[in-house]
């Protein structure tokens, strides 16, 4: 067997499969709270690699905006983009999924993406049209750019079920949309919904034999909010809101908390390693395996 020196996840997986999804703006103290997240705490907790846990750790936004678009980029390239706001436009460079159709040469059907904010279109793919994606027009009450978060679930677990992407990403938006509008008792609602999606996503997969064992789940969130009486925003004045959390669980991934603090940034190498894929950003030290070369496979667990 043969680890890698990956911060997240310590083996790729052969036909791995991963599915991603992001909860925007959920709060790290939010995500500590047992109660806000009874589900995961209870029963999935124990077997994920946690990053921004109650010890261990921590997990950082890398693009210092707080803004989603920005954030959202970051993510998806790999590193900080010249985005500098939700209205940047689409992003300029390939992304990790628009490489990981490329490179693996997948069907555009096995890399998709379900978003509840039509924006996210402009974060993961720099082609329009190169991926799967299911994210608008929409029209949500009373914000015009989004919809309901139940329904992007539904369908995105549908796909999951019909089709078994290789990479499926599943981005929600309304605890961000709650918490700008100043609704607590509404966002403390949301956070019970996803925690109650994220555990019928490993029940789906679980019924899903040999594709389910071999998916990796990571969950994290685009920023955090600003400090007490600021919590319905999310600014680059306050650090209190780049200090956010991750969740991974399924094959690849050593439970317990992570051995180094991360960003943003980790995610992209870290995905590609899993599809046994080189880093694209070798910046990255210690995700950057020696055994990559120059490009190529880097060795994988049997
Ligand atoms: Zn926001």
């Amino acid at each position: 067997m043969c680890a890698l020196p990956l911060l997240l996840i310590a083996v790729a997986v052969p036909q791995a499969n991963v599915v991603f999804v992001t909860w925007d703006g959920v709060r790290r103290e939010d995500f500590l709270e047992a109660d806000r997240l009874p589900r995961f705490w209870k029963t999935l907790s124990a077997g994920s690699l946690i990053l921004g846990g109650r010890s261990g750790p921590g997990m950082e936004v890398a693009d210092r905006r707080m803004l989603s678009l920005p954030a959202y980029q970051s993510i998806f390239v790999g590193a900080v983009t010249d985005c500098s706001s939700n209205g940047c436009g689409r992003v300029r460079e390939e992304t990790f999924p628009e490489r990981l159709l490329r490179e693996l040469a997948l069907p555009r059907s096995s890399v998709a993406v379900f978003a509840s904010w039509s924006h996210l279109a402009d974060a993961v793919e720099h082609v329009t049209g190169t991926l799967t994606v299911d994210a608008g027009p929409h029209g949500f009450w009373p914000w015009n750019d989004t919809r309901r978060d139940a329904e992007t679930v539904e369908r995105a677990l549908r796909y999951l079920r019909e089709q078994r992407p290789r990479f499926l990403y599943l981005a929600l938006g309304e605890a961000d949309d709650q918490a700008h509008s100043g609704d607590l008792e509404r966002y403390r609602a949301t956070l019970l919904d996803y925690d109650r999606w994220l555990e019928a996503l490993v029940r789906s997969l679980a019924s899903l034999g040999e594709y389910g064992e071999l998916t990796t789940v990571i969950v994290t969130t685009d920023h955090g909010r600003d400090a007490g009486a600021g919590w319905t925003r999310h600014s680059s004045g306050d650090a209190h809101a780049g200090s956010i959390w991750l969740i991974a669980l399924g094959p690849g991934v050593k439970p317990g908390n992570a051995m180094l603090p991360a960003t943003h940034l980790h995610l992209r190498p870290t995905i590609e390693a899993l599809f046994g894929l080189c880093p694209a950003h070798a910046t990255i030290g210690e995700i950057a395996a020696p055994a990559c070369g120059d490009r190529g496979a880097v060795p994988v667990s049997q």
